[in-house]
């Protein structure tokens, strides 16, 4: 299969890097000066288009989808799949998939979750929206680049599921930091917390898998200085996209919005590159009254 990948960056040059090694020709397009290891560089985006079965974008925003797409969607030949892989706002999500639709491709939204490490890895979470007919085209490409592919509904089903998810770990993030910065001035050991935790009804991801604390339960980046598996800038674009679409729908959502104000807190303070687990010592250096507005 010829394959079209549009954003090579952090996670674009990975998923496209695992297409070719399962065997697709893969042709990528990024204007920035960027590696990707395996596959064949274009120098105009209508390279990565003309002549191909699938297009797949990896991009920052819903402003660069959409202008991506004004671009891509006119020259596709009808019948070819596109994907995009973008974490982006519903409204540019569900624009893009109607415009690629009414030009006779198929199309579908299938943001991921799972982060750099699982872009190399291949075990990405990919969360699909789009007609059965376009989910079924898409299955096996995504395949090649992740574990588990989830069609969520109609086109812009993967967004919606991308942003709840992204909702819910920036929440349960910040919760896990509280209660281990809570139990450090309580004079509880760190280690013996998370033995509780991780065992007890309070488990969850960012406790068992992801612990904010350094030194304690499975290596995370908080054993690496807080350097970004997950940027904390990203969590914030992810809990604002949140936000957008919960006042859109009138969803009452305070945590989120509490979670979303926090962020803005530590990317103000700590300029958003630090990992988002690295909420932990801006609440343990906080005082009672300083966080709670
Ligand atoms: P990135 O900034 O590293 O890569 C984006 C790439 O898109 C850049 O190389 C940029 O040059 C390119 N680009 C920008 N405008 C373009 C255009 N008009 N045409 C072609 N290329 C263009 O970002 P990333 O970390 O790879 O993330 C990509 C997407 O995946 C984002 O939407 C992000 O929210 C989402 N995401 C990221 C992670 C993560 O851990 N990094 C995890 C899950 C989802």
């Amino acid at each position: 299969m010829r394959t079209g990948f549009i954003g090579l960056g952090n996670m674009g040059a990975p998923m496209a890097g695992n297409l070719a090694a399962a065997g697709h020709e893969v042709f990528g397009f990024d204007p920035a000066d960027v590696s990707a290891e395996g596959i064949t560089r274009v120098g105009a985006v209508a390279d990565a288009v003309d002549g191909m079965d699938a297009v797949i974008t990896m991009l920052p925003d819903g402003g660069a989808l959409d202008a991506v797409y004004a671009e891509i969607v006119p020259r596709g030949k009808v019948g070819t799949l596109f994907v995009d892989c973008s974490t982006v706002d519903i409204d540019s999500a569900t624009a893009a998939h109607r415009g690629a639709t009414a030009a006779g491709l198929l199309a579908v939204d299938a943001p991921v979750s799972g982060g750099v490490r699982g872009a190399g890895a291949g075990t990405l979470t990919f969360m699909v929206g789009g007609t059965r007919e376009a989910f079924e085209r898409a299955e096996p490409l995504l395949k090649l680049m992740g574990e588990r592919i989830v069609h969520c509904g109609e086109g812009g089903a993967g967004q919606a599921a991308k942003l709840c998810n992204n909702m819910l770990l920036g929440i349960s993030m910040i919760g896990t930091c509280e209660a281990f910065a809570l139990g450090e001035k309580l004079g509880l050991e760190a280690d013996r917390l998370f033995e509780v935790l991780s065992t007890s009804s309070g488990s969850c991801w960012s406790v068992n898998t992801y612990c904010p604390v350094p030194g304690v339960g499975p290596r995370s980046p908080a054993d690496d200085g807080y350097a970004a598996g997950f940027a904390a800038a990203l969590m914030l674009k992810d809990l604002r996209l949140g936000q957008g679409a919960a006042e859109r729908v009138g969803a009452a959502t305070p945590m989120g919005l509490k979670a979303s104000a926090l962020y803005e807190r530590l990317v103000d303070r700590e300029g958003g590159d630090k990992d988002f687990s690295a909420m932990l010592p801006l609440l343990s250096a906080s005082a009672r009254g300083q966080l709670e507005d």
